[in-house]
C-alpha cells in the first residue's frame, strides 16, 4: 500500500551535481518501482517518511512556473532521485506539465527513465530543440530485472520503446547501470539494444555501507553462489581492481565495435538513484 501525498516546494530546479547538467529536476519525492539497490533511499530521512523506500510518493507542488530567461539552452536532467514515468505520473502528469514548460524554455532535456510510460511524452520530445531519452538496464535477463527492479518496465517493453522512440527520430541512450558482478552481462545488453541507440553509459554497483546490507541480503538469497566474488569486490579492506579491469574491457570492446560508450565507474558522474 502506498501513501501519496503532495508536497510545497520553492522550486522545481535542483543545481545539478552531476557533470554534464545544469539542473536536475525531480518531479517526485520517492519511487514506487522499489529497485532493491536504489541510491537514493537516503532521500526518505529528509523527507521525514518512515515508511520503507517505495512505499511513499510526495507529489512536489511549486506555485512558480519554470522561468525561460533561466533556463534558455541549459541542460535539464529528469530525473536522478525518483523515476519520472513512475505508475502514478499517468494519474499526475506533472512530468508532463514540467516538461510542457521546459518547452517554452527552450532547455534542452536529458530524460532518465525505467519506464515505458515515457512513450507517452513522444509528442513532447518532438518539439525540443535538443532532447535525449535513456533506459537503464541493470541486466538483459528479465528475470534477474524482475526480482531487482520489480517495479519498472521488462527488458522487452524498455527495448521496444527505444526503438518506437529511435523510429521517431528521438536520440536515445542506454545507461548500463548498476552492473551487478556475476549477473549483469554487459555485452548482451549492447547486443539487445543496439540498432535502437545513439550512446551508452556504463556504473558499477554501488557498495556504500548504508546499501551494503541489503545487497549482500539480495545476493545471499537469490545467487548464494555469487557470494565469495561479492565478499571479494565490496567486502574486502584491500580493494579489488575488478571495476578497472571490467572498465578497460567494456572500453576496449566499445572502440572496436566502433560503439560511443562512456564507463563511470567510480566517478563523479556515478548514478545516484533511476
Ligand atoms: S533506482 Fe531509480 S527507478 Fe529504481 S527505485 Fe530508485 S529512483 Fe526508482
Amino acid at each position: 500500500m502506498i501513501t501519496i501525498a503532495s508536497t510545497p516546494v520553492k522550486t522545481y530546479l535542483s543545481k545539478s551535481k552531476i557533470p554534464g547538467f545544469d539542473y536536475v529536476i525531480n518531479p517526485y519525492v520517492g519511487c514506487p518501482h522499489k529497485c532493491v539497490y536504489c541510491y537514493a533511499e537516503y532521500m526518505r530521512k529528509f523527507s521525514g517518511h518512515t515508511e520503507e523506500w517505495g512505499d511513499f510518493l510526495d507529489i512536489k507542488e511549486c506555485a512558480v512556473p519554470l522561468r525561460p530567461a533561466q533556463l534558455f539552452r541549459t541542460r535539464v536532467m529528469l530525473s536522478s532521485v525518483t523515476d519520472p514515468y513512475n505508475p502514478y505520473e499517468q494519474q499526475y502528469g506533472l512530468t508532463r506539465r514540467l516538461l510542457q514548460q521546459l518547452i517554452v524554455c527552450q532547455a534542452h532535456v536529458y530524460i532518465l527513465t525505467k519506464s515505458t510510460l515515457v512513450l507517452r511524452d513522444l509528442d513532447l520530445f518532438k518539439q525540443f530543440a535538443e532532447c535525449e531519452v535513456a533506459f537503464s538496464f541493470s541486466s538483459a535477463d528479465d528475470s534477474f530485472r524482475q526480482l531487482a527492479e520489480p517495479g519498472a518496465s521488462s527488458v522487452s517493453e524498455k527495448t521496444d520503446a527505444l526503438k518506437t522512440l529511435h523510429e521517431a527520430g528521438i536520440r536515445t541512450a542506454v545507461m548500463g547501470a548498476p552492473l551487478f558482478p556475476g549477473i549483469s552481462r554487459w555485452k548482451d545488453i549492447i547486443t539487445l539494444t543496439r540498432p535502437y541507440v545513439n550512446r551508452y553509459g556504463f556504473d558499477s554497483l554501488n557498495m556504500r555501507p548504508a546499501y551494503q546490507k541489503k545487497v549482500i541480503g539480495f545476493i545471499t538469497r537469490h545467487y548464494p553462489q555469487l557470494l565469495p566474488l561479492y565478499s571479494d569486490i565490496f567486502l574486502q579492506e584491500e580493494p579489488t581492481d575488478y571495476w578497472k579491469k571490467l572498465g578497460e574491457e567494456i572500453q576496449s570492446y566499445c572502440q572496436q565495435e566502433n560503439i560511443r560508450a562512456e564507463i563511470y565507474f567510480g566517478s563523479s558522474r556515478s548514478y545516484s538513484g533511476n
